[in-house]
């Protein structure tokens, strides 16, 4: 737990070099880790927790870096109602809605950081595991883990380990996904 703690206190320092060098956009040599650039704009209510999932999601894999606000390949909305949803446009593109009802019931940390495994390529896997992030809102209210299995995470590692932007990506629509139904609009009775 320490090691994980002292793991996010270096991104976290990482995140904010980053985004002080506003241009990092620019595609870097293919050995570089892509860069996918969120943008909180439109969801004032949860930049920090988009911001908290984005260091998450770059201590746990490799070959990719979410990096705040130099560009919109992920937009990340928040919305009222109707549950939280994810639409990959392409590997690595995309936009997430953050339902603002919903982050009340469950953990708005672990909603994000789902929400965005759908963007980096992960699909649902409701098997109510609270171990599992892509289980989504099956492993009920009580669950607040954000962080991806060790599956999970050499999943998108793998996936995203060619030598393509993310901007590169953004013109294929192999992989373009919408999916809803994430976590229910009401809590669900995990059995
Ligand atoms: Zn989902």
């Amino acid at each position: 737990m320490t090691s994980r703690i002292t793991r996010l206190a270096v991104a976290s320092v990482a995140t904010a070099v980053a985004t002080l060098g506003v241009t990092v956009a620019n595609p870097g040599p293919a050995s570089a880790a892509m860069t996918i650039c969120y943008n909180t704009s439109q969801a004032p209510s949860y930049a920090s927790i988009a911001n908290q999932a984005a260091s998450i999601w770059n201590n746990a894999t490799t070959n990719l870096t979410l990096s705040a606000n130099c560009g919109s390949n992920l937009r990340i909305y928040q919305i009222t109602g109707g549950g939280s949803y994810a639409i990959r446009t392409s590997l690595g593109n995309g936009r997430v809605y953050i339902d603002t009802q919903q982050a009340q019931q469950y953990s708005p940390l672990r909603i994000m950081t789902h929400e965005i495994g759908h963007i980096l390529g992960l699909p649902d896997n409701y098997n109510g595991s609270c171990a599992i992030l892509m289980s989504g809102g099956s492993a009920g209210t009580s669950c607040t883990n954000p962080y991806p299995s060790s599956a999970e995470a050499s999943r998108v590692s793998n996936l995203f380990a060619g030598t393509r932007s993310a901007t590169e990506r953004a013109t294929d629509s192999t992989g373009s996904q919408v999916f809803r139904d994430s976590w229910p609009a009401v809590p669900a009775t995990v059995g």
